[in-house]
């Protein structure tokens, strides 16, 4: 069998690896089916297809798989609905062989993710061209902050990676209480800069020297990007005019399309789009949450705008107070973007966020990008969708549409079953038809096929907890944002409670045997339920502040699944027993690996040195028992007096055990899209706290945040069999 004929989970996965066969035996599951999919995700050697005639089911449109049955040359069998299809006249024959073949010698046929290289009938109008438009705070804030400088060295340097077709285009706007923008046109010698005090009668006042050819004006480009610091160095406006900024930016992008990318350090205060603050400080710690939806419907406006113009916003925040992400958060969601979130960020003062801003804009302007992309879910028949979860405008129940699309961003897609299944499997596609950042329209088709049982103990037995819980998670986030915050802790306790309760009512007394029974895959679905019960957006009863709620909350509506398990019940490692028992090999090195364990203090040594890793932030806790060896052979420091806690690089030593640690660091850091600093912790300093909430199994704080222990009881005493 093929290394590539099952689908990579991180690509697309389902809730339920076995399906129930009718409608009535999932609502005795009680457990919610959904695929999660990643459609652009970065893998090694995707196979692109080329051909004359794209291979589909002329009644479901279903893209050709390995999971249909090649009936003879000339026709195919469609998994889904069970038409019989024709077959191109040479799809089946094998020119190395010099033979018709069962089509296996097909990449189609032989991986469940394929990508396939469009034919015309694909291509509606020009294709979008690659359009870079950059749009930048530039108020006394901002630039006191020093992003500026970052952010354009950023670029530059990022500047060939950006440069993946002659076509692509790029253009600057800045903006604090006026709008600027420059004129970069390679007939100029220097950028002419104009500027636009009159925000009620913004206009486009040189309509081809804006957006240029990056190519024949890459000298401009990065003559302005050299001299924008400087240029707005003493600026002392104070306030912001996103909104009027915007306007002007969508309607230069309008003809072509393209990815705004928004930065953005305060709340928009001028002009159109104007928002106040409207965070207590006083209540971040209440039980009521407010405020988590838009205090406007500008911003959404201009996101729907740009979703129908191909125009994609991408908003980094370097907020340090309340900047309102509840209202400005929905330009990303509406146009298929991205949100990224620095909070406190400072070029020099803060190197945790300065560090992953910079990594963060590193694999921003190397990555893949998919523009004017459409995202279609199919399912066999019996089977409907029933809700997209993830950025995007949803033109239709199956059919998601991405102004922008990366490797980073994951979609669910909630399936109801309508009817039994007949057949003894199921099919899910997913197919993205987008248009590369090297100018070529391509097709993305991932397949699944599941297999369909009448037992409810297969369901239990086959169920992906970690898929239920990522989904679960999703579907919080609505329930918040339509409702409440303690609705939907109520909605994610019941969860757990549902499978605890169908598993055990179709248990004897004597199977229950007074425990709290629980399927064996899906005994970790209660601890990640806490998980996310106690993750910032979900919380209540510890200070959170709005912005950073309503950040996690947008990620948890567009991280792929295995990145919101991590985040919920973080990876522990004590780094004292780093040995090489389950070393892995890779690349000729040997990285030694230390075990897991539970997320509890209880499992800890004073003399121990432990790493806890996110996703986000892996957290390096020292105590002052810590041994002298540890400090001098990995740490580089003589004494614990000395260690500085904060963002920590380990330094290269020439010994064992700082090789063997920094091998470990990097090999965590290799299996991950996104930069996560390491932050080193003090347990004898405030912000060791950071470090001890994270200790999921343990009680933090308050009454409403169980430990495990009482969270099982919890459950236990709410089971109703
Ligand atoms: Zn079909």
């Amino acid at each position: 069998m093929s290394d590539n004929l099952v689908c990579d989970p991180e690509v697309m996965c389902c809730t339920l690896n076995v399906l129930p066969n009718t409608p009535a035996l999932l609502q005795k599951a009680r457990l919610p089916l959904a695929v999660h999919v990643q459609p652009l995700k970065d893998i090694p050697n995707v196979p692109v297809v080329k051909v004359d005639t794209i291979v589909r089911c002329r009644l479901c449109r279903m893209y050709i798989n390995p999971y249909v049955v090649i009936i003879d040359r000339h026709r195919w069998k469609c998994c889904m609905c069970s038409r019989f299809n024709d077959l191109p006249e040479d799809f089946s024959y094998d020119v190395k062989r010099k033979a018709y073949t069962n089509g296996r010698h097909r990449n189609e046929m032989n991986s469940s993710s394929y990508e396939v290289i469009a034919s015309p009938e694909y291509i509606v109008g020009n294709l979008a061209v690659p359009v870079y438009f950059f749009l930048l705070d530039v108020s006394y804030n901002a630039i006191e902050t020093g992003y500026l400088i970052s952010l354009c060295q950023s670029v530059i340097e990022k500047l060939e990676s950006l440069k993946t077709h002659d076509n692509v285009m790029v253009g600057v706007m800045t903006f604090h209480t006026s709008v600027h923008l420059y004129n970069i046109h390679h007939r100029y010698t220097k950028p002419i800069v104009y500027k636009l005090p009159d925000l009620e009668n913004l206009f486009i006042p040189a309509p081809d020297g804006l957006l240029v050819n990056l190519k024949t004006s890459q000298s401009l480009f990065v003559d302005l990007l050299t001299n924008l610091p400087s240029m707005h160095k003493d600026n002392k406006e104070i306030g912001s005019c996103l909104g009027p900024a915007l306007k002007l930016a969508y309607e230069i992008l309008a003809p072509t399309g393209g990815r705004v990318s928004i930065f953005q350090t305060k709340i928009p205060d001028v002009g159109e789009g104007s928002l106040k603050s409207r965070e207590d400080p006083n209540k971040r710690a209440g039980e009521v949450v407010q405020n988590l939806t838009a205090a406007t419907d500008f911003y959404k406006k201009v996101a729907l705008d740009g979703s129908s113009s191909h125009v994609a916003f991408d908003l980094f925040m370097l907020n340090t107070q309340y900047a309102d992400l509840a209202t400005l958060s929905v330009l990303s969601r509406y146009s298929g973007g991205c949100l990224f979130y620095f909070p406190n960020y400072h070029l020099t003062s803060n190197p945790v966020e300065s560090s992953r801003f910079d990594e963060t804009l590193d694999r921003y302007f190397s990555t893949n990008v998919g523009f004017e992309a459409v995202l279609r879910v199919r399912c066999t028949q019996g089977l409907s969708l029933q809700l997209f979860h993830g950025n995007g405008f949803v033109r239709s129940v199956d059919l998601l549409s991405l102004s922008s699309v990366t490797p980073d961003l994951s979609y669910a897609v909630q399936i109801q079953m309508e009817d039994s299944i007949e057949d003894t499997k199921v099919c899910i596609q997913a197919a993205l038809l987008y248009t590369t950042n090297r100018f070529e329209r391509r097709i993305r088709v991932h397949t699944i096929c599941l297999p369909v049982s009448t037992y409810l103990s297969d369901v239990f037995a086959h169920a992906n907890q970690m898929a239920i819980t990522a989904l679960v998670a999703k579907m919080a986030v609505d329930r918040s944002l339509n409702s409440s915050v303690a609705d939907a802790r109520e909605a994610l306790t019941n969860v757990a409670l549902d499978a605890l309760n169908a598993y055990g009512e179709n248990l004897s007394s004597g199977q229950r045997g007074g425990q709290l029974p629980c399927p064996f895959f899906l005994r970790a679905l209660p601890l990640y339920i806490l998980g996310l019960l106690k993750s910032i957006p979900f919380r209540l009863g510890v200070s959170t502040k709005l912005d950073d709620r309503v950040f996690m909350l947008d990620q948890f509506k567009t991280l792929p699944w295995t990145h919101i398990i991590k985040y919920i019940h973080p990876n522990f490692y004590p780094l004292h027993k780093l040995n090489d028992r389950n070393a892995l090999y890779v690349d000729d090195r040997v990285i030694c690996q230390p075990p897991l364990l539970p997320l509890s203090a209880g499992c800890m040594d004073r003399l121990g040195i432990y790493l806890l890793d996110d996703g986000f932030n892996m957290y390096l806790w020292l105590s002052s028992s810590v041994s002298r060896a540890f400090l001098r052979d990995v740490i580089g420091v003589q004494k614990f007096g000395d260690v500085l806690s904060g963002l920590f690089e380990f330094p290269h030593l020439d010994n064992v055990w700082s090789e063997n640690v920094r091998n470990f660091i990097e090999y965590l850091q290799s299996t991950r899209s996104t930069y996560s600093p390491v932050i080193l912790i003090r347990d004898d300093q405030t912000d060791r706290v950071m470090f001890y909430e994270r200790l999921l199994e343990d009680r933090t704080s308050d009454v409403l945040n169980m430990s495990y222990i009482e969270f099982i009881r919890h459950l236990h005493s709410l089971v109703t069999y």
